[in-house]
């Protein structure tokens, strides 16, 4: 590649982030750091109606949790300032005006009333080609009328005037040569009646004057880029447009369809990268990061979305990632997305963490479900229970029971196979772990084992009792692993405790 590849994340502040607009930001990352290039965050806010508070922080809050640092922002600087489109309001009307002076453009005088009672009255009422010589606009007035509403600062919005049965041509990197009609495409508003311009144009505008040379966007962007290439051959010539990609939809679980949100409420995941609370409703919506993965496995998971390096490799950090990204490797077809498999990179990424890290981690999920874990023992627990989480959260049920006795205990199922001969084994287990003298697992287990043999009972039959004893439910490590950190005291307690219940 001659020319620095810049790419650029265009998102709208409208809300929370979805994990397919975080595979966009991915996608161009990887793409431009795969070739040095610098990565840009362009915040695409002229449609003031959407503005959301806080949605901006948020964008910002979730790529630094994912580690995709921009090169260039409204928050990190750059040669280009402003990257906020809002704050470039004076820009684009020159272009408008430009488009309009060559014939490529209109001024449209028609009221917001006007056109609802068209809507009303045609079904399906689009301006266009056919529509516009009926409509108020320069095509229809003569130059005088259009110049004295004009000087009267009549309200009036800026079209494009799409051409008549034209083919639009152009080859996006994943599906090759895109072919549109232009007689399909209405003629689309380009700088609205509040001087703020419409996506259209701000996107061509800002891609060229931000030197933009790869543009990778979502799917459902498709259908508008016939406007971007006609508007990029009337303003600048095809010379420097970006080569676009439009990257395929992650799917729903069952493939039927674009993943929403409302999807993963139903369905029970995250859709969001974090946590989103909407300022307007107080609703919130849960992320994969307070869900309890971990920012190395969110992004190895997004990038297997419709990405892979042609082996059957899985893992991948975010450095091998952008060593190893490719658009040869991009899918054409959506991505179902399953959560499971989602969770199994968390494992995998778990897994990797050593114990000072892992610590850092869950210190503070501990704290706030009111457990003061002892350092020591917190490190021990880690080292039997890490392998066995796949989110985070998992630690805290998987390990509360070391630190503070069980809040329940499954009786149930200990009780229909309880007999005394099992209590008699039970209050025996309890006189001889007293006198222990090295208190360990091996130690532990061999003990328990003696002693069932001695009372002829299978000690299949009695380790389930035993870990309901200490944990409270049938989960956990090895039982005797769990009896070494617990203590002595602990332990005898935890049985005397259950005896009791089901004496
Ligand atoms: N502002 C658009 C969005 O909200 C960006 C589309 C593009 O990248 O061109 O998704």
């Amino acid at each position: 590649m001659n020319k620095k590849v810049r790419v650029r994340f265009a998102p709208s502040p409208t809300g929370g982030l979805h994990i397919g607009g975080v595979r966009t930001v991915l996608f161009n990352y990887l793409f431009a750091k795969h070739f040095g290039g610098d990565f840009i965050v362009r915040i695409e806010d002229t449609d003031q109606t959407r503005f959301v508070e806080g949605a901006e922080d948020y964008i910002f809050e979730t790529l630094a949790w994912c580690g995709l640092e921009p090169d260039e922002s409204p928050r990190h600087g750059g040669p280009f300032a402003p990257y906020r489109q809002s704050e470039r309001k004076t820009i684009y009307r020159e272009y408008a005006e430009k488009l309009v002076k060559e014939g490529y453009a209109y001024y449209a005088f028609d009221t917001a009333e006007e056109l609802d009672a068209k809507r009303k009255e045609i079904a399906n009422f689009q301006y266009n080609q056919t529509s516009r010589t009926q409509l108020k606009n320069s095509l229809t007035l003569s130059d005088d009328e259009v110049k004295k509403l004009l000087d009267n600062n009549t309200k009036h919005v800026i079209r494009i005037k799409m051409p008549e049965n034209i083919e639009v041509k152009f080859t996006d990197m994943i599906r090759g040569e895109v072919s549109f009609n232009s007689s399909q495409v209405d003629d689309k508003v380009l700088l609205k009646a509040d001087g703020m311009p419409t996506y259209h144009l701000a996107v061509v505008v800002d891609d060229y004057l931000m030197q933009i040379t790869h543009a990778f966007r979502g799917e459902e962007w498709l259908p508008s880029a016939p406007v971007h290439i006609l508007l990029w051959q009337y303003l600048f010539g095809l010379e420097n447009m970006p080569e676009w990609a439009h990257l395929p939809l992650i799917l729903k679980p069952d493939g039927n369809g674009k993943l929403s949100k409302r999807d993963g409420d139903r369905l029970g995941f995250p859709v969001f990268a974090m946590d989103w609370v909407d300022p307007k409703t107080n609703e919130k919506t849960i992320g994969f990061k307070e869900r309890g993965f971990l920012p190395e496995a969110f992004v190895n998971m997004l990038a297997m979305l419709g990405w892979n390096d042609g082996t059957e490799q899985e893992i991948f950090s975010l450095q091998e990632l952008i060593e190893k990204f490719s658009m040869a490797h991009v899918h054409k077809a959506g991505a179902k997305f399953n959560y499971e498999k989602a969770k199994w990179y968390n494992g995998e990424w778990i897994k990797k963490l050593d114990v000072a890290s892992y610590q850092l981690q869950v210190a503070g999920l501990l704290n706030a479900n009111g457990i003061d874990a002892d350092e020591k023992k917190l490190v021990q627990v880690i080292e039997l229970v890490k392998d066995r989480c796949s989110l985070l959260t998992d630690f805290v049920q998987q390990s509360s029971f070391f630190f503070k006795s069980p809040e329940t205990i499954d009786i149930a199922a200990i009780q229909p196979k309880w007999n005394e001969q099992k209590n008699l084994f039970f209050l025996e287990l309890i006189r001889e772990f007293e006198l222990m003298q090295f208190w360990n697992h091996e130690a532990l287990e061999e003990e328990f084992k003696e002693l069932a043999a001695a009372n002829k009972i299978k000690p299949g039959e009695l380790m389930l009792p035993l870990r309901i004893m200490l944990v409270g439910g049938k989960f956990g490590p090895h039982v005797f692993n769990i009896a070494e950190v617990l203590g002595k005291d602990e332990t005898i307690k935890r049985i005397k405790h259950v005896l009791k219940i089901l004496s």
